[in-house]
């Protein structure tokens, strides 16, 4: 595995009002690794997602990808606020999917895939077609181009949802949850695409229910409980040994 440190988190806190939803996450991810998360509802791992792709600020700690500290430029020792543009461009140095799939329901699959290259990179239509085409080809869909939406099942919408991350040629990809709105056999052609991006040296943070999926793919699986990292380590040796009674308690309920 390269040394190389895509996310940093150090002492991470995230309020909302009184309420603490962080209270200091610790963790990396190094490039070309693949972090799954698991834990209950509510245990914050939405939120954490959402502080590394600047959809919230977070209160304290330090949380960096790639080097620069998310949100912030820093100018000798002092930190200065990114404007709204500059946020925008950092990121679309990132990957995300959610749940539900997002698509915008008056484009075709392509139309979907290539209005980030276009419209945020100025990527010429012609080309960014081109590249669209042949991510849609990467997730299975080839066939699908000029399909909408509503004409494709949710695992074919969750499968353009990636193809369009992708597009932006993201140096990290964000994962909330991706399967958990899909029928159930629905699923595997999902994963089957998020494993052929792992393989592909992506780098990856998965937050999943899906067990299988971080034992068998994941290079380290970290439990969240309560705002908190309870537990990480080999997805393996998490699974089969967990150490902590929580984490435990969590694994007897999902697997
Ligand atoms: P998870 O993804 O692990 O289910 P979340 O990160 O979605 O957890 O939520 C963690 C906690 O933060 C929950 O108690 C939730 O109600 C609360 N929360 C999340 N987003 C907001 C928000 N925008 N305003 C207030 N509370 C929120
Ligand atoms: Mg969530």
């Amino acid at each position: 595995m390269s040394g190389t440190v895509v996310v940093k988190a150090e002492g991470v806190e995230k309020s909302y009002g009184s309420t603490r939803v962080l209270k200091g996450i610790d963790l990396e991810v190094r490039q070309g690794e693949v972090l799954c998360v698991i834990g209950p509802s509510g245990s914050g791992k939405s939120t954490f997602l959402r502080c590394i792709n600047h959809l919230e600020k977070i209160d304290g700690g330090r949380l960096s990808v790639n080097g620069s500290l998310v949100g912030y430029r820093q100018v000798g020792d002092r930190l200065h606020e990114l404007k709204e543009r500059e946020i925008c461009k950092e990121r679309a140095e990132i990957g995300m999917v959610f749940q539900r799939f997002h698509l915008f329901p008056h484009m075709t699959a392509l139309q979907n895939v290539i209005e980030g290259p276009v419209h945020v990179k100025g990527v010429p239509a012609a080309t960014a077609a081109e590249q669209g085409r042949a991510l849609l080809e990467r997730v299975g869909l080839g066939d699908r181009a000029d399909a909408y939406p509503r004409e494709l099942s949710g695992g074919q919408q969750q499968r353009v949802a990636i193809a369009r991350a992708l597009a932006m040629e993201p140096a990290l990809m964000l994962f909330d949850e991706p399967t958990s709105a899909l029928d159930p056999e629905l699923v595997g052609e999902v994963l089957d695409v998020m494993k052929d991006l792992a393989r592909s040296g992506m780098t990856m943070l998965v937050v999943t229910h899906e067990i299988g999926f971080a034992r068998e793919v994941g290079d380290v699986l970290v439990f969240m409980d309560g705002g908190r990292v309870v537990e990480s380590g080999p997805p393996r040796e998490v699974i089969a040994d967990p150490q902590e009674e929580r984490t435990r308690a969590f694994l007897s309920k999902v697997l």
